[in-house]
């Protein structure tokens, strides 16, 4: 699943677009995430508005119009939204085409775990979505502090603090898993056993392993690829993840692999304090 450096690499990669104007709108008719279609009439409405900005906040895209409204995409589990040639045959599982003179931009997804919106702009935050994201690492900043608050009442493991949408936005299992190691914080600790020290250190490294990821254009386990169908190259930078019975790059203690709440966690059980 993409993260938010993958997230952030397509975004700067569809930076191309930003000015074209959107002269047509596509799309499948097929419910995507919880069997939500694109909004077709609020999308169709946005023909003749040009394409003025692209952000983001966590894993949602935001593309600004220069209409009052925004389309907000998110890639789910295997979505991609990549620019073509009009003229390029589409691919099986394309779900909205927003067409731009002699290009398009097209969204494609499989397993129709993705999003595409459309929202007011200045009220995104109201969206059902993103209202309940917490900040973005990289674009809005973290207080430590406040996080530190919100650790304080909580019972579960410092993983599942750290992936949890609302106490920061983007970080998933990856990225969870190289904080944790570069903070020198074990995975299953509880949240509320953290310092603020801690939580400070580990905001720290959230913002570093996401812009180390970055640097790389993002992490390709499977089959991310960029807008450009580049695929990252991150993989080959990662401390832990995916390495168990490598030696820590730290101390050199192998790393081990648990599963948490399901999910792979990779941790160093030297240098990674309980
Ligand atoms: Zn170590």
């Amino acid at each position: 699943m993409p993260e938010l450096p993958e997230v952030e690499t397509v975004r700067r990669t569809l930076e191309p677009v930003i000015g074209a104007t959107i002269t047509s709108v596509w799309d499948s008719g097929l419910g995507l995430h919880m069997n939500r279609k694109p909004p077709r009439r609020k999308l169709r409405a946005l023909v003749g508005a040009k394409i003025a900005a692209l952000r983001r906040i966590g894993k949602y895209l935001i593309v600004d119009t220069t209409a009052p409204q925004s389309i907000v995409a998110h890639l789910g589990m295997s979505g991609r939204l990549r620019i073509h040639d009009a003229r390029d045959p589409r691919a099986p599982h394309t779900h909205a085409v927003f067409g731009l003179g002699a290009r398009e931009l097209r969204f494609v997804d499989p397993r129709r775990f993705g999003q595409i919106d459309v929202v007011t702009r200045g009220a995104e935050r109201v969206h059902p979505s993103l209202a309940i994201l917490g900040p973005d690492p990289l674009t809005e900043g973290i207080d430590a502090a406040a996080v530190s608050r919100l650790a304080r009442r909580r019972k579960s493991s410092l993983k599942a603090f750290v992936l949890d949408q609302g106490v920061i936005a983007g970080v998933g299992n990856i990225y969870a898993s190289e904080a944790l190691w570069r903070a020198k914080l074990r995975p299953s600790k509880r949240a509320n056993r953290t310092t603020v020290a801690q939580i400070s250190s580990l905001v720290a490294s959230i913002r570093e392993v996401l812009e180390r990821a970055l640097v790389h254009n993002g992490t390709s386990l499977r089959d991310f690829v960029d807008a450009d169908g580049e695929s990252g190259d991150n993989a080959e930078y990662l401390w832990v993840y995916g390495r168990r019975g490598e030696p820590c790059c730290r101390c050199k203690a192998k790393i081990k692999r648990s599963v948490l709440q399901g999910r792979a966690t990779y941790y160093c059980p030297t240098c990674q304090t309980p």
